[in-house]
């Protein structure tokens, strides 16, 4: 079984204090592990620099948690790219589905973004997933393969094997309602068939395909214990140091006890 990654999504919280406490809680929890797990960490922009400059020194990724589709110029608020890079950032999340509600973020953006990121060697994170009326009405196969196909199939192989897949079932995002590790075994399941369909077998195995959505201490193992589910985005669960080193901690047991 491959490596696990685990992601902190931190969305708009704590301040400069809070957010040097946690990433140092967390550096101190997780640095004598010998770990396997890949761990990323993506606070507000403001607490970029802290994170990038611990985890120069740590065994951890810093993240962004968005970037603008433009390069540069008269974009009032929008942070590139590029800042990211020249920050030594690594990973940036696009396309959550806060941002597509909240900020009517379309798939076309969302490709905008990830070609952004690619040129400047960032790894997007690239998030879809269903409404619950999709899920009730039984679209939600489809729903996922045309965010999928719309962010994601313009790239050309050697640009896709960069790029990282979050599914978030939107009806489980920050809601304490998980998608029970069948349901989330099966959509995994769906979108590395779309992978290999378009880009082949290996790359199919290869593309991390996370899971997101209320995912804790207490149910991490259990959905990391799918051999499609290649870790975790995590929201809430990402502010508690000691949950998330528990969620850490149950990737890397996933992947030993396989
Ligand atoms: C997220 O925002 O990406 C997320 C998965 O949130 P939560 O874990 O709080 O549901």
């Amino acid at each position: 079984m491959k490596t696990k990654l685990v992601i902190g999504n931190w969305k708009m919280n704590l301040d400069f204090g809070a957010a040097e406490d946690l990433a140092t809680s967390i550096q101190e929890a997780i640095e004598n592990f010998n770990l396997k797990t890949e761990v990323a960490i993506c606070p507000p922009f403001p607490f970029l620099e802290l994170v990038t400059d611990l985890a120069d020194e740590s065994n951890f990724y810093a993240g962004a948690q968005n970037c603008s589709q433009y390069d540069n110029g008269a974009y009032t608020g929008e942070v590139s790219a590029a800042m990211l890079a020249s920050l030594g950032v690594n990973f940036c999340i696009v396309g959550h589905s806060e941002r597509r509600k909240l900020f009517n973020e379309s798939n076309e953006v969302v490709a905008r973004k990830v070609d952004k990121l690619i040129a400047e060697d960032l790894i997007p994170v690239v998030c879809c997933g269903e409404q619950l009326e999709d899920r009730k009405a039984g679209r939600h196969f489809e729903v996922v393969e045309k965010q999928v196909k719309e962010s994601l199939f313009h790239l050309a192989k050697n640009d896709f094997e960069h790029v990282v897949i979050a599914y978030e079932p939107v009806w489980a995002i920050g809601t304490g309602e998980t998608a029970t590790p069948a349901q989330a075994s099966e959509m995994h399941a769906f979108i590395r068939g779309l992978v290999e369909k378009k880009y082949g077998s290996e790359m199919a195995y290869n593309t991390y395909i996370l899971y997101g959505g209320s995912c804790n201490a207490k149910n991490a193992l259990e959905l990391f214990s799918s051999p499609d589910v290649d870790g975790g985005l995590i929201g809430g669960a990402s502010l508690k140091s000691a949950d998330f080193v528990e969620i850490i901690e149950a990737a890397e047991t996933s992947v030993s006890e396989n």
